[in-house]
């Protein structure tokens, strides 16, 4: 065993929502946990930026609870005065108020990065640490990471978008049985372009200060200032369907930037101006074809698990009840001996 060796119970990739929600479970019944993440901060698409004097949202814009396990974890980031509640509908921009359905969408007092860190905080997470290729080792799973450092575990929970998560096993062909790399590998997700714009001026964006069109090129535009994240400055977070997002994928950043911008120069005021604006492209936005179960416990005698909103339903939601499950299903296997 090499010196830069790290070694532990269980060796997570990724600390985004599913792989931070494994990790605190996992640490909780006396589990050890090392948290890997190539990003500069942990949240993966739970994501929060700073741009001009303000900060706005660019991954997740909000999130809904649909089943009491997961109304129950909301209650309590409520409680401790984390989330709240934003709004109980959105208008499709024509300058209506929100129709409300009465179910509560949800957001993270200053940016939904926040709730990332409060579930990383007491957890040892690695972060600037991209894993580049797993292989079996010591009876466990050895992950290399991009500097050439190394680390172990019993078992291994890959909470990445599965084709990264897969882009890392090409080197343990045979690993997989046939039917999971099958059932894996037909797991799609749409892109999504993603503007933030610094707006001076008057804006008219119906109440709450967002409008949602699924059906449009232009799917979601949001004022972070109304939401209640940048009270410093106007920061709209403007997202393309994922038609566009394709379309434009490769433009240059202008090119693309201008485009979002046209949408929603509608709803500036005459005298609004511009100050700055960048653009996100993510290419795993959101899962398309998703795994009916809320986990994947590979068929291999060293535990592995992949977890993420692709299992557990392709929202917020989903990433959190997948990262319990896969916790749940390697608190089984590794009390059974099954390494
Ligand atoms: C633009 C956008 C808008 C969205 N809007 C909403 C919304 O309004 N409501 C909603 O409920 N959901 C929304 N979602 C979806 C929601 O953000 C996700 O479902 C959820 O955050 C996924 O969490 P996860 O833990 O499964 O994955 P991620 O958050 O993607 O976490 C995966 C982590 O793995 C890391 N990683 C990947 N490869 C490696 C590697 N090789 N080495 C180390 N680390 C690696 C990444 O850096 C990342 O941090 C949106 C997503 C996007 C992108």
């Amino acid at each position: 065993m090499g010196s830069d060796q790290v070694t532990t119970d269980v060796l997570i990739v990724g600390a985004g929502l599913a792989g931070l929600m494994a990790a605190n479970e996992l640490a909780s019944r006396g589990v050890r946990v090392l948290v890997l993440d190539k990003g500069k901060n942990a949240g993966g698409r739970m994501a929060t930026r700073r741009i001009g004097g303000g900060r706005a949202d660019h991954g997740a814009q909000f999130f809904t609870a649909r089943t009491p396990e997961f109304q129950a974890w909301v209650d309590r980031w409520r409680e401790t005065g984390l989330v709240f509640q934003w709004a109980t509908g959105w208008s499709d921009g024509s300058l209506h108020r929100a129709p409300t359905d009465g179910h509560p969408r949800y957001a993270v007092h200053h940016g939904m990065a926040a709730l990332a860190r409060h579930l990383a905080a007491d957890l040892d997470v690695r972060l600037e640490v991209e894993a580049r290729r797993v292989v079996h080792q010591d009876g466990g799973w050895g992950v290399t990471a991009a500097d050439g450092s190394v680390f172990t575990g019993r078992a291994l929970l890959l909470a990445t978008p599965v084709p990264q998560a897969l882009s890392l096993l090409t080197e343990v062909n045979g690993t997989l049985s046939l039917d999971d790399r099958a059932a894996l590998s037909s797991i799609t997700y749409a892109p999504c372009l993603t503007g933030l714009f610094w707006v001076e001026g008057s804006l008219y964006l119906p109440a709450p200060g967002a409008i949602q069109r699924p059906d449009m090129p232009i799917t979601w535009i949001a004022d972070n200032q109304r939401k209640g994240i940048s009270p410093e400055a106007c920061i709209l977070t403007v997202q393309a369907g994922p038609e566009v997002s394709r379309r434009l994928w490769d433009v240059p950043d202008d090119q693309a930037l201008l485009h979002l911008e046209q949408v929603f120069a509608f709803f500036l005021g005459p005298e609004a101006v511009i100050r700055d604006a960048q653009l996100k492209r993510w290419r795993y936005a959101m899962p398309e074809k998703v795994y009916p179960e809320r986990c994947l416990m590979a068929d291999c005698a060293t535990p592995l698990v992949f977890a993420g909103d692709a299992f557990g339903g392709p929202r917020v939601e989903g990433a959190v009840l997948s990262g319990l499950a896969a916790a749940s299903a390697l608190l089984d296997r590794l009390s059974s001996g099954g390494d």
